[in-house]
C-alpha cells in the first residue's frame, strides 16, 4: 500500500502524524504516548522511527514511554532539551527511514524555538509549529527576523507540497487573518471551508503551500494589503518583511 499519512489527535489541538504503509510506521512529534500506542496496536503497525521537530512538551512528551515499548531511531535537532534524539540532524541533512522508503530533507527553521527543524520531501512538509494553516508558531525563542527567514525558506518550496502541521488552529487563524486581509478571496474561501469542516468535527489539514501562499498573512508580508494593514496597526512600520512580520505576529498574540 502507498504511504498513508494519518493524524492522531492528542491534547486539545495537537496532531501526531503517523506515516505508514500498513505494516511499518513513523510517528511525528508524539507529545503523548497513549493515543499513538493505541493507534499502532489497533492498526497492527510496527514502529520504525520517531521524528521530532522541537523540544516543546506537546511534541516530545510521549517519546520516552513509546521508546520503552519500541526502541527505534529518533530523528531530531541537536538540543540538550531533547535527550531522546539518537540521529541529530541540521540544515541540509537527510532523515532516511528505509522501512518506508522515506528520504526527508531537513531545514532549520528558528523562530518558534531556536532549534526547531522541519522535514520534507518533494510532496510533503512536516512543519511542526513553524508553519500552521493560515498561521505560524509564536515566537517563544526567536526574533521576527529569524522567523521571517524561516518562513521564506518554506515559502520557496513547490506549491503542490502538502503541509502537515502539528495543531488544529486553522479556524482561529482564519478569523485573525481576515482582520489583516478582509478582502482576500482565497482567505475568505479557506475560512468558509474551515468553518464547515470544524462544524462537522473534521480535520482541516493538510493544506498545500500554494494555498498558504495565497491566504496565510505570515507568508504574505511583502503583499501590499498586508504591509498596509501592518502600518495601520503600528504606524511607521515601513515595508521590510521582517518588520511587517513582527507587527502581524504581535497583533495575533494580542488578539
Ligand atoms: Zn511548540
Ligand atoms: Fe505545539
Amino acid at each position: 500500500m502507498p504511504l498513508a499519512i494519518e493524524p492522531i489527535a492528542a491534547f486539545e489541538t495537537n496532531y501526531i502524524w503517523a506515516l505508514h504503509d500498513g505494516s511499518q510506521c513513523v510517528l511525528v512529534d508524539p507529545g503523548s504516548a497513549a493515543e499513538p500506542l493505541d493507534f499502532l496496536t489497533r492498526k497492527g503497525l510496527k514502529l520504525c522511527a520517531l521524528l521530532l521537530t522541537h523540544h516543546h512538551f506537546d511534541h516530545i512528551g510521549g517519546a520516552d514511554e513509546i521508546l520503552r515499548n519500541h526502541p527505534v531511531p529518533v530523528w531530531g535537532p541537536k538540543d540538550p532539551r531533547i535527550p531522546q534524539v539518537t540521529e541529530q540532524v541540521s540544515e541540509g541533512d537527510r532523515a532516511v527511514v528505509p522501512e518506508l522508503a522515506l528520504d526527508l530533507q531537513v531545514l532549520e527553521t528558528p523562530g518558534h524555538t531556536i532549534t526547531h527543524i522541519v522535514f520534507h520531501d518533494d510532496d510533503i512538509l512536516l512543519a511542526g509549529d513553524t508553519l500552521f494553516s493560515i498561521g505560524c508558531g509564536r515566537l517563544f525563542e526567536g526574533t521576527p527576523e529569524q522567523m521571517q527567514r524561516s518562513l521564506d525558506k518554506l515559502s520557496d518550496l513547490p506549491g503542490h507540497m502538502k503541509i502537515y502541521c502539528a495543531h488544529e488552529y486553522t479556524l482561529d487563524n482564519c478569523r485573525f487573518a481576515l482582520q489583516v486581509e478582509p478582502d482576500n478571496p482565497a482567505l475568505k474561501t479557506r475560512a468558509e471551508q474551515a468553518a464547515g469542516l470544524r462544524q462537522e468535527d473534521k480535520i482541516t489539514l493538510p493544506s498545500t503551500l500554494g494555498e498558504e501562499r495565497a491566504a496565510n498573512p505570515f507568508l504574505r508580508t511583502r503583499e501590499t494589503a498586508v504591509v498596509e494593514a501592518a502600518n495601520r496597526r503600528e504606524p511607521g512600520t515601513g515595508e521590510k518583511p521582517e518588520a511587517v512580520f513582527g507587527v502581524i505576529r504581535r497583533w495575533k498574540d494580542a488578539s
